[in-house]
């Protein structure tokens, strides 16, 4: 393999370069005026050396990516039980999708998906107003990342909750089932308050290197879960990380991964790397373009797939 800084920066500058760079979103204004033109990567690998290139300090929306957090921290508050109320399939439908929760009786179908994200959350919530369980979630984020830099941005937090029928739809609908054990309101205040989470390439990296080192956070020393649950937040990453493109990523990269509508990835690969990469333009699947790009790109220059032998 070469150099891996001379591969981090190849990669940001071919992308910089790249043409065709997909669409921002634009559902709130905050993500609608971001220039597709940003790229950034960060990879931390297992001996702490730190590879960043292009815009892999400016903060952007983690949206999505923060999924992963929340449920970390939801495992480590309450267990297994929390299996019983979100499932752990892929589940081949659009992030906000409300189909599947009537057949399958207001059980999201994984915690990757918005429904699932938002029972997560109500788990977060455990009785304690909302703005306890989001100073808790930053908390975390923040001590994963060793790093008191990491915001949640108020905009961003406001404009989710004013255009966020659709998120309000399903908990309400799994409130309903009686899947939800908050109001509606707490829970969707917790939720959309995750999704304002804002890091930059470097403090994402940095805040998944647990997931790279079985559950270990690595300026500590000490476990934030088991390796056990580390290896599996891994495998939903790669099963359900990118909704219904998950089998397209897994496919082309190999690598657990966890979008965000930001332009975010997360990508995890055990015992080796944690990787962010960040790209404002979306594909059709809501997942960042160039992001998927230079992970497959990295993947084949580094034959980090955990596919490979
Ligand atoms: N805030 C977005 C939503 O709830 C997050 C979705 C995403 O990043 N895929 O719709």
């Amino acid at each position: 393999m070469d150099d891996l800084g001379d591969i981090v920066g190849s990669i940001a500058a071919q992308m910089s370069a790249e043409a065709d760079r997909g669409r921002v979103a634009d559902y709130i204004p905050a993500l609608a005026r971001v220039s597709p033109d940003h790229f950034g990567i960060a990879v931390v690998t297992a001996d702490g050396t730190l590879h960043a290139a292009g815009d892999a300090q400016l903060p952007f929306s983690v949206q999505s990516v923060s999924k992963v957090f929340a449920l970390t921290l939801a495992l480590d508050r309450v267990g297994d039980d929390l299996w019983k109320r979100v499932g752990r399939e892929p589940s081949g439908s659009a992030f906000n999708s409300i189909v599947q929760l009537e057949s399958e009786r207001g059980i999201p179908r994984n915690p990757f998906i918005n429904a699932g994200a938002i029972v997560v959350s109500d788990a977060l919530l455990a009785g304690q107003h909302a703005r306890e369980a989001i100073g808790d979630l930053l908390r975390f984020v923040r001590f994963l990342a060793d790093d008191d830099g990491v915001t949640i941005d108020s905009e961003v937090a406001h404009s989710e909750a004013g255009t966020g029928f659709r998120n309000f739809a399903l908990a309400n609908y799994m409130k309903a089932f009686g899947n939800l054990d908050n109001a509606v309101e707490e829970a969707c205040k917790v939720y959309f308050h995750q999704c304002a989470l804002t890091m930059s390439c470097c403090q994402l990296a940095m805040a998944g290197r647990f997931l790279m080192a079985d559950g270990v956070h690595p300026g500590t020393g000490r476990p934030v879960i088991t390796p056990e649950r580390a290896r599996r937040i891994n495998a939903l990453m790669l099963t359900c990380g990118h909704y219904d493109g998950s089998g397209e990523f897994a496919f082309r990269v190999g690598i657990p991964g966890k979008s965000g509508v930001g332009g975010g990835i997360l990508a995890i690969v055990p015992g080796k790397a944690s990787i962010a990469v960040w790209s404002p333009g979306l594909n059709e699947r809501g997942n960042s373009k160039l992001g998927s790009l230079a992970l497959e790109k990295l993947a084949e220059r580094t034959g980090w797939s955990v596919f490979t032998a």
